[in-house]
């Protein structure tokens, strides 16, 4: 598998609103906009570093994974997104080295990027998140 860069930092909050100011003002990020990604009930925010971006993600339903990592970790980064050149290979190379994963096959994410999740099990705890932009 060849990864290219860390795409984003996933980082879950209550508020994008509330947070907003601390990343634009303090951090002196700019603010790219924002989606509702409704697969996964969450809004996300972006904030470019380079050629990678802060994505803020606030849950749009009480059921969603957002929600439920907020319930039982507070607030604070949720995963890790790398950027991959081919993320089918990708993901056949995991799994045949044996890698539990959530999603088998790529799903549509924030910016029409195709997306999938290894899973945390599997990563000691660390959800990653696996991406190709076109
Ligand atoms: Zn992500």
């Amino acid at each position: 598998m060849k990864i290219l860069k860390i795409d984003h930092i996933g980082i879950a909050v209550g508020s994008v609103d509330e947070r907003k100011s601390f990343w634009t003002d303090i951090m002196g990020l700019s603010f790219a906009g924002s989606e509702t990604v409704q697969e996964q009930k969450v809004l996300t925010a972006f904030f470019p570093v380079g050629e990678s971006e802060v994505e803020l993600l606030e849950s749009t339903s009480p059921d969603g994974p957002v929600a439920k990592y907020l319930e039982k970790k507070g607030e604070g980064i949720q995963h890790i997104a790398f950027c991959v050149e081919d993320i089918e290979a990708a993901l056949e190379e995991l799994k045949a080295k044996g890698v539990k994963l959530i999603d088998e096959k790529p799903r549509i994410g924030a910016g029409g990027a195709r997306i999938a999740f290894l899973h945390p099990k599997a990563t000691n705890g660390i959800l990653i998140e696996l991406c190709e932009r076109k």
